[in-house]
């Protein structure tokens, strides 16, 4: 094992060709975090084959690995994520929580697009990546996973529900706004279905809607906390398939950095904090995933 604390000459004249280039560094302090184990994978000249390995390295010495997954991990099971360039949402922005409890136009527009959305999530399987997250579950090496999704197809895939945190909720059940009473998702569609126009709770009389967390709603804290919890103990932190840009989920990779522990990001398009990564590959999560996970021992 190399001295850690030891960075050769040569390290910093090319540190500081990357950064007369414009290429920001990893933690931003490239003289601090400068160790081995540290890859400037996040740079364009590195071969996928390259990233893939460092991802590899990375993970084959974690034990405690904490997976922040969003809508991008689902995409390749056929249900659009939200800011991909062409996604529905674009032309269809979701109703917010506000607007759901105030505007009884804004809670049609909600049922119109739910239905929509309810037959691709109901037609959706796992894809590769997240039966990759089960093959790391598998190996003991998996804290737990967060998801920003609503679709259930982690617990598809094989993880028990009590290992994945829905910061978001869940399509596949509905609650009251009012009371929080929950019910069957298929029941109150059948009742949409049949006309009902404005679903309210048997128990309050509260609007009823998915068990999801509008934008403007709050995520619970039994939610949250854990999530907080996972990012605070574990000691390495992967992000897939988020564009890192909804609160508060995009700021559990800043808590697990404050310890120093390796990030690495698999989503399509750069994020904000590509740049504070040990290892960031934008392609999709379901063709290098499982090709990282088949090099672990
Ligand atoms: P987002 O749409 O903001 O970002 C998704 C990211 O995934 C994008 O940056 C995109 O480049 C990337 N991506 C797309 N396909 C990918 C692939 N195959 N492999 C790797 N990366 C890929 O999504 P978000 O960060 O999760 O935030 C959006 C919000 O919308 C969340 O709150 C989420 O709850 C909700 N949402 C959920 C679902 C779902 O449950 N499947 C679907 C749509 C929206």
């Amino acid at each position: 094992m190399p001295d850690t604390n030891i960075i050769s000459q040569t390290h910093l004249i090319i540190l500081h060709m990357f950064q007369i280039s414009g290429y920001t560094f990893i933690r931003n302090d490239p003289v601090q975090h400068l160790l081995p184990t540290r890859k400037l994978s996040h740079l364009p000249m590195l071969t996928l084959q390259q990233q893939i390995e460092d991802a590899a390295e990375l993970l084959q010495h974690a034990h405690h690995i904490a997976v922040l997954t969003g809508a991008g991990i689902s995409t390749e099971s056929g249900i659009p994520d939200f800011r991909s360039p062409g996604s529905p949402w674009q032309d269809n922005p979701p109703v917010g929580y506000k607007a759901f409890i105030t505007d009884a136009e804004a809670r049609q527009r909600y049922w119109q697009t739910r239905r929509n959305l309810s037959a691709q999530v109901a037609l959706a399987h796992p894809n590769a990546a997240h039966y990759a997250l089960v093959e790391l579950e598998k190996m003991q090496r998996l804290a737990g996973i967060i998801t920003q999704n609503f679709d259930g197809l982690h617990q598809d895939a094989g993880h028990l529900p009590e290992r994945v945190i829905e910061l978001h909720g869940t399509s596949r059940e509905a609650a009251c706004t009012l009371c929080g009473n929950r019910s069957s998702m298929s029941e109150l569609q059948q009742r949409i279905d049949a006309g009902e126009i404005d679903p309210c709770c048997p128990l309050c009389g509260g609007y009823m809607k998915a068990a999801t967390i509008l934008f403007g709603q709050k995520v619970p804290d039994t939610a949250l906390l854990p999530a907080k919890k996972l990012a605070s103990t574990c000691d390495l932190f992967l992000v897939i398939g988020s564009s890192l840009k909804v609160t508060p989920a995009s700021m559990l990779p800043h808590i697990a950095l404050r310890r120093e522990i390796p990030l690495i990001i698999i989503n399509l398009q750069p994020t904000s904090i590509d740049h504070l990564a040990d290892v960031t590959i934008n392609q999709k999560a379901g063709e290098v995933l499982p090709r990282i996970i088949a090099l672990l021992r």
